[in-house]
C-alpha cells in the first residue's frame, strides 16, 4: 500500500495565496483584517509561535497587534487588555497565546474574548456552537486537520476515529468535529485501558498527546488514516510514522503536515471575521 501524504504545507500555500486576494480586495473596500496576538511573559517557544503567527498575516497583506505583557499581569489586567481590542472596532481576530503563567485564570480570559472576535476557536460559547454545528470559528489545529481531510477528500463518515488527547484545543474540539462529520468517536486519555487495542481498531487515528512517537507502528491498522498533531524539537509527532507508507491508507508527515495548517487557519478565520463586516 502507497499512503497518500496529507500535505499541509502544499495546502497551506495554496490557501495563502487565496487568502491574499481576499484580503487585497477587502483593504480596497477600506477594512484592513487586522489580528491582535496577546503575549504574556517570555516564554520563548510562544514567542516563537506569535512571532510565525504575525509573520504570515505580514505575507498575506493583513495588520497584526501585538500586546506584550509582562509575566507579572494579573488576570484583571490581561481581562483589561483583552475588553480594550473587543471594543476596537479595527481588531478583527484576538488571539491569547496559550499556556499564560499559571497564576492567571487562562479560562477566564479565554472566555472574554468576543465571540466574533474569536477566531482561534478558544471560548466555551465558540466550542458550543461549533459542537451544535452553529457556524463558529473551531480549534485552529482541529479545524486545519478538517481542512486537510476534506482538501484530500477523505472519508470520514461511517468509520471509527480514534482520538488520542482531550485537551481543550485539541483533543476534545477534534472528537465533535469528526462527531459532526458522521464519525463514530472514541476519546483516549491518560486514563484510558487498553489504549493500543482501541487504536487498532480505529479507521482514523489522531494523535494529540504531546509525547514523541507515542503511538506505535503496531497499533495501526493497515488501511487507517493517520494525522498526528503532535509536534516535537526532534522534529517528530506523536505517532512513529517511519513505516506509514506502507501501512496507512493516507497520513499527515511531521514537518509539513497539521503544523502548517493551524497558522493558516487561524488567519483564513481573520480574514473570515473581517469579511463579515462587509456585509453589516
Ligand atoms: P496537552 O494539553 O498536554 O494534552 C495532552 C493530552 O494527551 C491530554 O488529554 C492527556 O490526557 C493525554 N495524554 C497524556 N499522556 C497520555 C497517555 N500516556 N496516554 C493517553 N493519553 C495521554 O497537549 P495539547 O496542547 O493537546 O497538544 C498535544 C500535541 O499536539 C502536542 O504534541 C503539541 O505539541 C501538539 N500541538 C500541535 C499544534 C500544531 O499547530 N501542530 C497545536 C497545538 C498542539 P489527560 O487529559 O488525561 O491528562
Amino acid at each position: 500500500m502507497t499512503a497518500i501524504i496529507l500535505d499541509g504545507k502544499k495546502l497551506a500555500t495554496l490557501s495563502e495565496e487565496f487568502i491574499k486576494k481576499e484580503v487585497s480586495m477587502l483593504v480596497s473596500a477600506g477594512i484592513t483584517p487586522t489580528l491582535a496576538t496577546i503575549l504574556v511573559g517570555h516564554d520563548p517557544a510562544s514567542e516563537t509561535y506569535v512571532k510565525m503567527k504575525r509573520n504570515t498575516c505580514k505575507r498575506v497583506g493583513m495588520e497584526s497587534i501585538a500586546v506584550e505583557l509582562p509575566e507579572s499581569t494579573t488576570t484583571e489586567e490581561l481581562l483589561k487588555a483583552i475588553n480594550d481590542l473587543n471594543s476596537d472596532v479595527n481588531v478583527h481576530g484576538i488571539l491569547l497565546q496559550h499556556p499564560t503563567p499559571s497564576h492567571i485564570d487562562e479560562r477566564k480570559c479565554f472566555d472574554a474574548i468576543d465571540i466574533e472576535k474569536d477566531v482561534d476557536g478558544v471560548t466555551c460559547l465558540g466550542f458550543g456552537n461549533m459542537s451544535m454545528g452553529i457556524d463558529a470559528y473551531g480549534s485552529c489545529t482541529p479545524a486545519g486537520i478538517v481542512r486537510l481531510i476534506e482538501h484530500y477528500e477523505l472519508k470520514v463518515e461511517g468509520k471509527h476515529a480514534v482520538v488520542v488527547g482531550r485537551s481543550p484545543i485539541l483533543g476534545k474540539p477534534m472528537a465533535m468535529m469528526l462527531l459532526n462529520l458522521n464519525a463514530t468517536v472514541t476519546i483516549c486519555h491518560s486514563r484510558t485501558k487498553n489504549i493500543d487495542s482501541i487504536i487498532k481498531q480505529a479507521d482514523l487515528i489522531v494523535g494529540a498527546v504531546g509525547i514523541p512517537e507515542f503511538i506505535k507502528t503496531e497499533w495501526i491498522k493497515e488501511g487507517a488514516i493517520v494525522i498526528d498533531a503532535g509536534f516535537h524539537p526532534e522534529k517528530c509527532g506523536d505517532i512513529d510514522l517511519s513505516e506509514m507508507d506502507n501501512i496507512s491508507s493516507a497520513y499527515t508527515p511531521v514537518p509539513g503536515g497539521v503544523g502548517p495548517m493551524t497558522i493558516n487557519t487561524l488567519i483564513l478565520h481573520t480574514m473570515k471575521s473581517a469579511k463579515k463586516l462587509i456585509n453589516k
